[in-house]
């Protein structure tokens, strides 16, 4: 089974991940906070977010995270990738 189908969102509306307008602005931040709130109850958050992660750029939220959030963990994770080559050479 695809962890798609287990996806919580799958009865939401589907606009509630994709937030338009400037991400400083309340309407905004209101709505990213209750699609992050519903991807807090999601049993498959963890894939999503893995997803997202390895297919940037993706918009909207995933995984409990927003695009912005996703491409600093992404810079984070080939930081410490880069690290760890540099120390084993
Ligand atoms: S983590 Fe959020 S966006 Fe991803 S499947 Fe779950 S509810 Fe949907």
């Amino acid at each position: 089974m695809d962890w798609r189908e287990k996806a919580i969102c799958l009865g939401a509306d589907p606009d509630l991940f994709f937030p338009i307008g400037s991400s400083s602005s309340s309407p905004t931040l209101m709505q990213i906070d209750e699609a992050k709130a519903v991807c807090r109850r999601c049993p498959v958050a963890e894939h999503c977010l893995e997803w997202a992660i390895e297919n940037d750029p993706v918009e909207g939220i995933w995984g409990g995270t927003t695009e912005q959030e996703r491409r600093a963990m992404r810079r984070r994770l080939v930081h410490q990738s880069q690290n760890a080559t540099a120390r084993a050479a």
